[in-house]
């Protein structure tokens, strides 16, 4: 029998779940979102001539999740892949470029390794001698804890760190492997090596294993859309959500409708059969109070990105990358910055770049610092990585307030608990960005996963 059903939260997760009830048969679906506007952190604004991504600025296509939702929706065509896929590293005072198997992890070969310019012959010979380190033991560790062990600590220091944890704004001596990384944790624990690992399942997974998830979605098509690990959309990754609404035809969407308190949520789960909370844990908290012990340990953290116009003349240094990563023990207020129009050329207008550049600072210097002091804190650190001979004209100062969410070790036993609490309330269900996965398909995926379980299908 049908069900009637809420979704609080109309973010990608919120979205993906209504698709997949609608797609299941039900009709009787209603999203409450807070603010004025559908996608969440997914907003893509148009500033001048600039197409500015606000929040997200591409996927990973290497994971379930995706592609097939995108497929199924008819977007295909306007996926674009990047212009160029070199990607830089600042360190010691240079800026270096990754080589390829390095920058998704997903060619970890001894080519990759040596070809790093950033490590030094003892930090490339530790980390070519990761297949004969003894395999680990815990149920989880940290990602300092693994890379350091299976590849020394300049390769973690220099490659892991701000790779793989950095660009969670996070802390890898604290990040769970197994929560972020599962394949390569797997692939460890089950070979002996992450190396090896690689090597043996190289015939199965030809186009390289994530150490996220799946690395094949076996529903895509043959025919698929450009191959590069990270997709985007034309016209930016707002068209995921317009093109996910679009499929609407029993959704409701109330707008400016917050779930504001815990009576409210009471109230939704006396008038709907199931309720699906697709917000961060850090919203969840205020309406599942009696849950505070275990959605308050799944912290979060803030991000300020500056985003800039620069007229490319004015920039003399060579433009061959998409932009570059500093590692955390080498921080001052930047912690990278991409070129976003050289890594997509459609965001720009001729003649000119587009920069982001990703701040390191604490919350409460973004919160009391104004947009000029931020703009000039990130211009200011640029200039000493690459020379602009001109000015770089601030387009947007976007503050993310604990925004990114920090899956800690032990993060899945975490969510083993809370899955377990919650069945004391069985019209509830969580989702989202917080719990299973971070990036877009993940929460596709976990969006497509709740609709399944709400209705108690596999
Ligand atoms: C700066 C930044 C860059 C990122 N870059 C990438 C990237 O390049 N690639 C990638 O794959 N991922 C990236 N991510 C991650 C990805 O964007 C998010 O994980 C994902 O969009 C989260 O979706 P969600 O639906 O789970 O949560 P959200 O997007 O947070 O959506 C939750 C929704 O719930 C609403 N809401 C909250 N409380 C209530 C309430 N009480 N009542 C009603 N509504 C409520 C909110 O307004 C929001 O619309 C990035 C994230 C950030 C912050």
């Amino acid at each position: 029998m049908p069900a009637k059903i809420a979704i609080v939260g109309a973010g990608i997760t919120g979205l993906s779940a209504a698709y997949t009830l609608e797609k299941l048969g039900e009709d009787d679906i209603t999203i409450f979102e807070s603010s004025r506007r559908l996608g969440g952190k997914v907003y893509t604004n148009h500033i001048k001539e600039f197409l500015v991504e606000e929040g997200p600025d591409c996927f990973f296509t290497r994971k379930e999740g995706a592609l097939s939702l995108i497929h199924e929706i008819g977007l295909e065509s306007e996926l674009v892949a990047p212009k160029t896929k070199e990607f830089g590293l600042f360190t010691s005072g240079k800026l270096h470029r990754v080589p390829g198997g390095l920058v998704t992890f997903t060619h970890l070969t001894p080519n990759a390794i040596n070809d790093a310019t950033f490590l030094s012959p003892e930090g490339k010979a530790r980390a070519l001698a990761e297949a004969d380190q003894m395999p680990g033991q815990e149920d989880d560790e940290s990602i300092e804890s693994f890379f350091t062990r299976r590849f020394g600590p300049e390769f973690y220091r220099l490659a892991a760190e701000p790779l793989l944890a950095g660009t969670h704004g996070g802390d890898g001596g604290s990040l769970s492997m197994r929560a972020l990384y599962p394949g390569y944790f797997r692939l460890e624990r089950s070979y002996g090596s992450l190396t090896a690992g690689m090597q043996e399942t190289k015939a199965s997974h030809p186009k390289g294993i994530s150490g996220s998830a799946v690395v094949v979605d076996p529903s895509l098509p043959v025919q698929s859309p450009p191959h590069s690990s990270f997709l985007t959309f034309s016209g930016g990754m707002g068209t995921l959500v317009e093109g996910i609404a679009a499929q609407f035809k029993h959704t409701k969407v109330r707008l400016n409708s917050p779930i504001s308190d815990a009576n409210a949520l009471s109230d939704l789960e006396q008038e709907y059969d199931r309720v699906l909370v697709a917000v961060p844990a850090n919203a969840a908290v205020w309406l599942l109070p009696e849950f505070r012990y275990l959605l308050e340990q799944i912290r979060h953290k803030s991000s300020a990105i500056v985003t800039f116009s620069v007229n490319r003349k004015h920039i003399l240094s060579e433009m061959n990358l998409t932009g570059f990563l500093i590692p955390k023990h080498e921080q001052g207020a930047l912690s990278g910055a991409t070129w976003s129009s050289e890594k997509w050329s459609h965001r720009a207008p001729a003649g000119q770049v587009l920069m982001r550049a990703f701040l390191a600072i604490d919350e409460e210097q973004m919160n009391q610092a104004d947009d000029e002091h931020l703009a000039r804190l990130a211009s200011d650190a640029i200039r000493q990585i690459i020379t602009v001979s001109g000015p770089m004209n601030p387009l947007l100062v976007t503050r993310w307030n604990q925004a990114l969410p920090q899956y800690k070790v032990g993060h899945l036993d975490l969510l083993d608990s809370l899955r377990n609490d919650l069945r004391s309330r069985p019209k509830i269900f969580l989702a989202g960005t917080s719990y299973g996965g971070i990036g877009v398909p993940d929460c596709l995926r976990q969006g497509k996963e709740a609709a399944y379980t709400m209705l108690d299908l596999k």
